[in-house]
C-alpha cells in the first residue's frame, strides 16, 4: 500500500503544488489523491477528473487489473487492496492530500430475509473501512495543512428506500463520520464532505435494476421508470463524470470553506 514511509509517486506534493512541476498542470498539480473503488464506475470517473487536474491519483481497488489499467492510463498508481481486510488497514499510514471514499457495494433485500453476514459486510466496507483510511490520512495531512476528504454517500445516505436496510444504515452513518471529521479537521486546514449521488449509470445500479425488479415483480424498464426516475425532475439517470466534477471542485483550493457539507445531485429526486 503507498505508506507515508513510501516514496511518493512524485516528488513531495507541497513543494510540487507551489512549484506547479506536474506533467498535467492544473489546480490540483502536485496534490496526490487516493480514490478507492477507483477501478469502475464513479470511482474511475473521479480518478479521472482528478487527474485531468493535475493530481496524481492512486486508484485503489479489490479489482487489481481494472485498478493497474487505469492507474496506466492516468500516469498513476495502483493499489491491489480489499478494504474488508481491516486489520491490515488498522496499521497503515497512508500518504493522500486528497481520499475518496468511493468504493461500496449494494445488496437488497428485505430485512427479515437480509443476511447478517452481508450486513456487517456492508457496514464494514461503507463505514469501517473509510474510518480507517481517514484515521491513516490525518497525521500526514495535519503536518501539511491541508486535506481532502471526500465521501461519497449517496441520496440514501439522507433518505432511506426499502429493502437497502445495509446500505441505507451505511450511507447515514457515513455522513456522521464526514461532519465529525470536518469538526476535527477545520483547524489543520482538512475539510470533509459527503456527495449524494441518485442513481448513477454504472455497474452497481444495473445489478441493482435486476434486483428491484425481482423484488417488485415488474420489469426491469418498469424499475428504471416507476422507481428510479418518477421522482426525478430530470429523467435520466447522473453520469459518473457528473458525480466527478462535484469530487473535484471539493478537492480543490475554491472550496476551502466548504466543510461538513453533503452534495446532493439526484435531478431533483429528494426536492419532493
Ligand atoms: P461500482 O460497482 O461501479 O464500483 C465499485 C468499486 O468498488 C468496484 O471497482 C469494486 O471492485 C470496488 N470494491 C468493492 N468492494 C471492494 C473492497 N472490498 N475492497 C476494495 N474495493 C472494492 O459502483 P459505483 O456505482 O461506482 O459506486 C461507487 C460508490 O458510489 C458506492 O459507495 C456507492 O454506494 C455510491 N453510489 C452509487 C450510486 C449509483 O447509483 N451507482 C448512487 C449513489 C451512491
Amino acid at each position: 500500500p503507498p505508506s507515508e514511509k513510501r516514496p511518493p509517486v512524485s516528488p513531495d506534493p507541497e513543494e510540487q503544488h507551489d512549484a506547479g512541476s506536474s506533467s498535467v498542470q492544473g489546480e490540483l498539480s502536485g496534490r496526490r489523491a487516493v480514490v478507492t473503488g477507483g477501478a469502475s464506475g464513479i470511482g474511475a470517473a473521479c480518478a479521472r477528473a482528478l487527474a485531468a487536474r493535475g493530481a496524481a491519483v492512486v486508484v485503489a481497488d479489490r479489482d487489481e487489473d481494472g485498478a493497474r489499467s487505469l492507474a496506466e492510463e492516468l500516469g498513476g498508481e495502483s493499489w491491489a487492496v480489499d478494504l474488508l481486510d481491516t486489520i491490515a488497514l488498522e496499521q497503515l499510514s497512508l500518504r493522500a492530500d486528497i481520499l475518496v471514499n468511493n468504493a461500496g457495494i449494494q445488496v437488497v433485500s428485505p430485512i427479515q430475509d437480509f443476511s447478517p453476514d452481508d450486513f456487517r459486510r456492508i457496514q464494514t466496507l461503507m463505514v469501517e473501512a473509510p474510518f480507517l483510511l481517514i484515521r491513516a490520512v490525518l497525521p500526514g495531512m495535519y503536518e501539511r495543512g491541508f486535506g481532502r476528504i471526500i465521501n461519497i454517500s449517496s441520496v440514501h445516505g439522507l433518505r432511506a428506500s426499502p429493502f437497502k436496510s445495509a446500505y441505507v444504515t451505511a450511507k447515514h452513518a457515513l455522513e456522521g463520520l464526514s461532519k465529525v471529521t470536518a469538526l476535527e479537521g477545520g483547524e489543520h486546514g482538512v475539510t470533509s464532505n459527503c456527495v449524494n449521488p441518485g442513481y448513477v449509470r454504472t455497474p452497481l445500479v444495473e445489478d441493482q435494476i435486476a434486483d428491484q425488479a425481482r423484488l417488485h415483480s415488474i420489469s426491469e424498464d418498469e424499475v428504471m421508470n416507476r422507481i428510479m426516475l418518477t421522482e426525478s425532475a430530470i429523467k435520466r439517470l447522473v453520469e459518473p463524470r457528473e458525480v466527478a466534477s462535484v469530487v473535484a471542485w471539493l478537492a480543490g483550493d475554491d472550496a476551502g470553506m466548504v466543510t461538513g457539507s453533503s452534495y446532493v445531485m439526484d435531478g431533483g429526486w429528494s426536492a419532493r
